[in-house]
């Protein structure tokens, strides 16, 4: 008989973690030492599940770069160990956390999946024991010696989503991810049916992470009336390395001259201006309106059709592997790990 997979669940923070404090009656993380107790069916699961947790849970909204890096060698250190890591991170921020981890780890061949709750695990109508409970169930799932979603992934209300591909699009449903521009690679109902045509392929080379990243990135959204003098600060702050311009539609921007020539003299000078939709599903098509041409024209670098999230934490990958101009450019609009269509 097969021996039983395992799996690592690293509990990074976030509201999936939280039970009512007795004494308190605050919220407060739970001791993942007893994690059967407040999941006791985990015991029923097919898999042998093990669990660390950061020394101090987080809100995902200090997510950091020292936390991603510290995630990626919790893994690199554990993936000999385990056939599979579920990660439980709070929602806020996980699509940034997934993109960053995509581009952090190199010939996957295990799954790594991130999910978490809009209600704390202790409170009665939680989704969070459904979503860790499946997690599990995917992150375990073979197929002979083949697991069935090599991939970065995230788990919501049951559908599995490429991690880069996904943004947090609600606050208040349960079913709080969206992956506009790429089918999502599983789904959960009586049985989980997987996309394989969707899903990568395991790699057979030795797993890497590489967690070199660096943060000189901005973002600057457009919208009608914005002003000159804010668009030339961001042009011109001195950090920094890359800026992302949230543009209308399939990446228009407006065509005054104080904006052509702003971008223009920012390029000359060095920095790397990206061109990403403030619209979430599609993408940009520089040259398509004349309102895009120009941009094009200028070197501004197409995002194509990837979200903000994944635009943000590959630019930081980029930099941090020591890219700039002509080869930032390259990569940045080449389908590193699935997050951009080309
Ligand atoms: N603020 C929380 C977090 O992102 C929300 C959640 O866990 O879903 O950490």
């Amino acid at each position: 008989m097969e021996s039983k997979r395992s799996v690592l669940l690293i509990y990074t923070g976030g509201t999936v973690g939280m039970v009512k404090d007795m004494e308190t009656g605050h919220l407060a993380p739970f001791d993942f030492n007893n994690l059967e107790s407040q999941i006791p069916e985990i015991k029923q699961i097919e898999a042998r599940v093990e669990a660390i947790s950061f020394e101090k849970p987080i809100d995902s909204s200090n997510m950091d770069l020292e936390h991603w890096t510290r995630l990626a060698g919790i893994i690199k250190n554990n993936y000999e160990k385990y056939d599979g890591f579920v990660v439980l991170h709070g929602s806020d921020t996980m699509a940034y956390t997934a993109s960053a981890l995509s581009f952090m780890c190199y010939n996957l061949s295990k799954p790594i999946i991130l999910t978490g709750s809009q209600l704390p695990i202790g409170v009665v109508r939680t989704d969070g024991k459904e979503n860790i409970i499946t997690a599990i169930d995917i992150a375990s799932a073979y197929e002979g010696s083949r697991p069935m979603v090599p991939e970065v992934s995230i788990y919501f209300e049951n559908l599995l989503y490429r991690g880069n591909r996904t943004y947090k699009y609600n606050a208040e449903h349960f079913e709080a991810f969206r992956s506009p521009n790429y089918p999502v690679l599983a789904e959960a109902g009586v049985n989980i049916k997987y996309n394989r045509e969707y899903i990568f392929r395991s790699s057979p080379e030795p797993f890497e992470t590489d967690t070199r990243m660096n943060n000189r990135v901005a973002v600057l959204s457009l919208f009608p009336g914005i002003s000159e003098h804010i668009v030339r600060a961001a042009l011109t702050i001195r950090e920094n390395k890359v800026l992302i311009i949230r543009t209308y539609g399939s990446g228009n921007a407006m065509t005054h001259r104080w904006f052509i020539d702003g971008i223009k003299n920012a390029i000359d000078s060095g920095l790397l201006v990206v061109n990403v939709s403030q619209c979430r599903g599609g993408g940009v098509t520089q040259g398509r309106y004349e309102t895009s041409y120009e941009l094009a024209r200028m070197g501004v670098i197409s995002g194509g059709d990837m979200l903000l999230e994944a635009a943000i934490t590959k630019s930081m990958h980029l930099l941090g592997k020591g890219l700039d101009g002509s080869e930032f450019k390259r990569n940045f609009q080449q389908n590193l790990k699935g997050e951009i269509t080309v």
